[in-house]
This record gives structure tokens, sequence and C-alpha cells, in this order.
């Protein structure tokens, strides 16, 4: 049996992982990281990077499409086809560029890479199955970042016609018809780039609304689109289970019904990754299935830190990333603390949705008094001459000092102006900060600095 000992053990190379190996390789610390799969975890395998190349593959050709039958620019095209099969084979290769690229730069930090399945074996050891035998990894300081996995409903496991969102993001063909149980953001934004691809799309949603996360508002134009496209959306609905091409399921009224499905997707949530390796073992606290952190991610156990999706919500690649980078710090003994104001979310449904900070619900809820400026997209120059004019942006403010508290859009690439709402408040901008900031013409972010402007009651626009 091999053996290597080592300052640090990272388990897990998703974007928590190896943001954390490459920063403490960095900073000079003899690292080790261990992956069962491949680098770059769920968000560059079958993730974040592989659903947004397909939905960026069904936009172009729903434009496409569209400009065939509905035509006011003056172009002319002939009916186009979708070769899905092609599309994964591009998708995959953006995916396998990257993986080497996080491989090169774990190399370039001077990481050393295991391949397998890590067990531990008492909190600072652990046995990896690797190809060559078994490895035994030593390590002073542990982090686990092994993530989350799709959960299943037990009336719907997945295999055969019934998928998980990773199968989904590899289908050779585009199903005919196809049911999204779950109406979250992983359900709608699969769901809207198969009703794009020319699939016949159903969304069975148990709570009264999709995206329940959000408040009505941010959903009203997803949800409208959502009908543009033909997608049926049926709200307070439960799936029962698959038989005979149909999924059966329960409606809001107590009522049965067969909706037709060639494939069921299924999108209810994940759940971390802490079975079946030996974690059960060493009885770290736990918040219901998450690994219990604090402000510096170190868990119950001394010298044994958790990050990313294993932590709990908001499960999201950029929190896990920055979870890693600041516990790599610490190992290398520098002084930090988790001071995150705001963590963007971004929803790339059609049209986007982007959230940073607090709704004016969750602001009032919290004992504010709150200013609100919205500024509606069709008020907005470059809305109208990219032909995506539904959606708008929103300024939450304090009532008494300005001081912005939460910011949101909805509206057509909205989710490169998550930049601006963090470092806004990152920055502890006032709303004044925010209006007095020349914002580029013609351009979408000039609705957030309406939105400002408007707060503070002098919108120029509207
Ligand atoms: P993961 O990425 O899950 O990585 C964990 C790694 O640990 C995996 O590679 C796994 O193989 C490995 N591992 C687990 N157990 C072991 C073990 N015992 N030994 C060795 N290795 C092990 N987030 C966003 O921010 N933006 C998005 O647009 C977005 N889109 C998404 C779309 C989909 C379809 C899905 C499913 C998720 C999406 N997410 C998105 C969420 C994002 O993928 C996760 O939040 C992120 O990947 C979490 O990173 P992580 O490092 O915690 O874990």
């Amino acid at each position: 049996m091999k053996e290597i000992v080592c300052k640090l053990l990272v388990i897990g190379a998703g974007p928590g992982g190896y943001i954390c190996a490459i920063r403490a390789g960095q900073l000079g610390v003899d690292t080790v990281i261990v992956e069962m799969t491949k680098a770059g975890g769920t968000c560059l395998n079958v993730g974040c990077i592989p659903s947004k190349a397909l939905i960026h593959a069904a936009e172009e050709f729903d434009k496409v499409r569209h400009m065939a039958s509905h035509n006011a620019l003056g172009i002319t095209v002939e009916a186009p086809k979708l070769d899905l099969a092609q599309t994964i084979r591009w998708k995959d290769g953006i995916v396998g560029r990257l993986n080497s690229g996080v491989l090169g730069l774990l190399r370039k930090a001077k990481v050393k890479i295991v391949h397998g399945r890590a067990r531990f074996r008492d909190g600072k050891t652990v046995e990896v199955e690797t190809e060559t035998g078994t490895q035994v990894i030593r390590a002073e300081t542990v982090v686990i970042a092994t993530g989350s996995e799709p959960v299943a409903l037990p009336s719907l496991p997945f295999g055969g016609a019934v998928l998980s969102s990773t199968e989904a993001l590899s289908l050779a063909s585009v199903p005919k018809t196809l049911a999204v149980v779950g109406g979250g953001y992983i359900g709608l934004e699969l769901g809207t780039a198969f009703a794009k691809m020319g699939a016949q799309v159903t969304v069975v949603e148990a709570m009264a609304q999709i995206l329940p996360q959000y408040d009505a508002d941010l959903v009203k134009p997803v949800a409208k689109r959502l009908n543009d496209l033909g997608v049926r959306v049926m709200t307070g609905a439960k799936a029962k289970g698959y038989a005979g091409e149909a999924l059966e399921i329960e409606t809001s009224s107590g009522k049965g019904e067969r909706i037709a499905a060639d494939k069921v997707l299924v999108t209810v949530g994940r759940k971390p990754r802490t079975e079946g390796w030996g974690l059960e073992e060493l009885d770290l606290d736990r918040v219901g299935r998450f690994i219990r952190i604090d402000e510096r991610c170190r868990t119950s156990m001394r010298g044994v830190y958790a990050i990313g999706d294993v932590t709990g919500e908001p499960m999201l690649a950029h929190r896990a990333m920055a979870q890693g980078e600041m516990v790599a710090e610490i190992v290398a003994g520098r002084k930090r603390t988790w001071d995150k104001r705001a963590i963007p979310a971004v929803c790339f449904t059609d049209p986007e949705i982007v959230t940073a900070g607090l709704s004016p619900d969750e602001a009032r809820a919290q004992g504010y008094e709150v200013r609100v400026g919205l500024f509606p997209f069709n008020a907005n120059g470059r809305a109208m001459t990219t032909q995506s004019e539904d959606g708008f942006v929103r300024a939450v403010a304090r009532a008494d000092t300005n001081l912005v508290l939460g910011l949101q859009a909805v509206g057509a690439g909205v989710s490169e102006l998550s930049s601006s709402f963090s470092l806004a408040l990152e920055m502890g901008a006032r709303l004044e900060d925010i209006a007095g900031t020349i914002h580029a013409h013609p351009t979408r972010s000039e609705g957030l600095q309406e939105a400002a402007l408007k707060a503070l009651g002098h919108a120029l626009h509207i």
C-alpha cells in the first residue's frame, strides 16, 4: 500500500475543491487533491457549463426558426434543422477544454492529483482506490469538497426514460414530448432549451408558483415566455409515477391526469454527497443533511473544513469557489473570514433573472423601511434594438440612508449585471452612488442607473 503525507488534502475537484487546491499550491502549501471522476466537478462536467452550452445552442436555433416565420428585420432564412448529436459533441468539446485547463492549473500550482474515490479511515487519513492500487493519504488539514447529486423521487427512480439533469445534458436526439418534474431553475433552464429545440414540454411543479424562491414580479416574464414557447406549466401538481410513456400526476384539484412523455426529467433538488465514503463514521455536526460549518468553513472536527454544496444553500459554483479560496488562505496562515455581503444568483431562463441581496419583501421582513425603484426594459433603447423588451431592473434601499440592500433584474442578458449588483452591495453603495455613475449608452445596464434614480424620485427616461 502506497502512502502520501501532505499538509493539505482536498477531497473533490469541483469548483470549491480545485480553487482551494490551486490557491493553496500558489501559497506554497504542500497539497494533494483527490477526484473520483473528472476535474471541474458537477459545474464543469454536468452542470453550469454544459447546461449553458445547450441553452445557447437552443437559443440560436430558436432565433433562426423564429426568423424563418416572423421576420421584422428583413432577413430571409430557410427552415433550420438541429442535429442534437453534433450539438452534444460541441458541448463535450468545451467541457474537455475546460477539464484540461483545470488540470493544467492544478499542475502549475504544484498540486498532486490522485484519481479515485477517497474513503475516510479517520479524520486525517483517507484511502483511495486508484487504477494502480490502494493509496493512503495522511494530511494535517482536510477539506471536504464532495459536492452534491440529484435527488430522486421514490415514485420516479432514475433510469430508462426517467432522467436526471446529468442524462438530459447528453441526449442523442430531442424528445418529442418531455415532462419536467420540478419547476426550479435547473428544470426550467433545461425545459426551456428543449422546448426551443422542438420538444413539447410540460412542467409539473408542486408549489403554487414556478421558481418559488423568487417573487412573482420576477417570475412573470419567464412564465409569459414559457407560454409563448408552448410550454404547459402545471403548478400545485404532483408527479405520481411513469407508465406507458406517460407521466401520471395529481393536479391541484386532486384529479389524476396522464401526460404523454417520451422522457421525464426530474429536477426536484440536490443532496450533499456525504454517504458511502466513511464520512458518516466521523460524526461531524450536521444541519439537516449538510455539514455544519462556521464563518471560516471549519467543521466540528479540528483540522477538517468543508466547502461548497456539501455545506448547504445557496448551492452555487461561485459560492463554492469563494469558500475554497478563503480556506486555502486560512490553511496558509492568513487571517480570513467569510464576510461577503452578497452572493449573486442567476437563473439562465428566458428571460434571465439575476438577484443579489434582499428583495423588497425580504428587506421589509427584516424590519427595514425601504425605497424601491423599478425601471422597465421597454423604456430602454438597447432592449428595443435587440427585440427583447420584457423585464426590468429593481433597486431596493433603506429609506433613511439610501444604502442599497438588494438589486434584482429580469430580462434578456441580465446575467451580466450580476457583477455590478455584487460590487454595489460589497462596496456599501447608496442609491446616489449608482445614480451618479455614468453608464454607457445604449446598454441594458442603464436600467440599473435608472432604477436607482427612480428610487430617488427622479428617473430621467420614464
Ligand atoms: P461539485 O461540483 O459537485 O464537485 C464535487 C466533486 O467531488 C465531484 O467532482 C465529485 O466527483 C467529487 N467527489 C465526491 N465524492 C468524492 C470522493 N469520495 N472521492 C473523490 N472525489 C469525490 N451553479 C452556478 O453557480 N451557476 C450555474 O449556472 C449552475 N448551473 C447548474 C446547472 C446544473 C444542471 C446543475 C446540476 C448545477 C448547476 N449549478 C450552477 C450548481 C453547481 O454546479 C454547484 O453549485 C457546484 O458544482 C458545487 O461545487 P462543489 O465544488 O461544491 O461540488
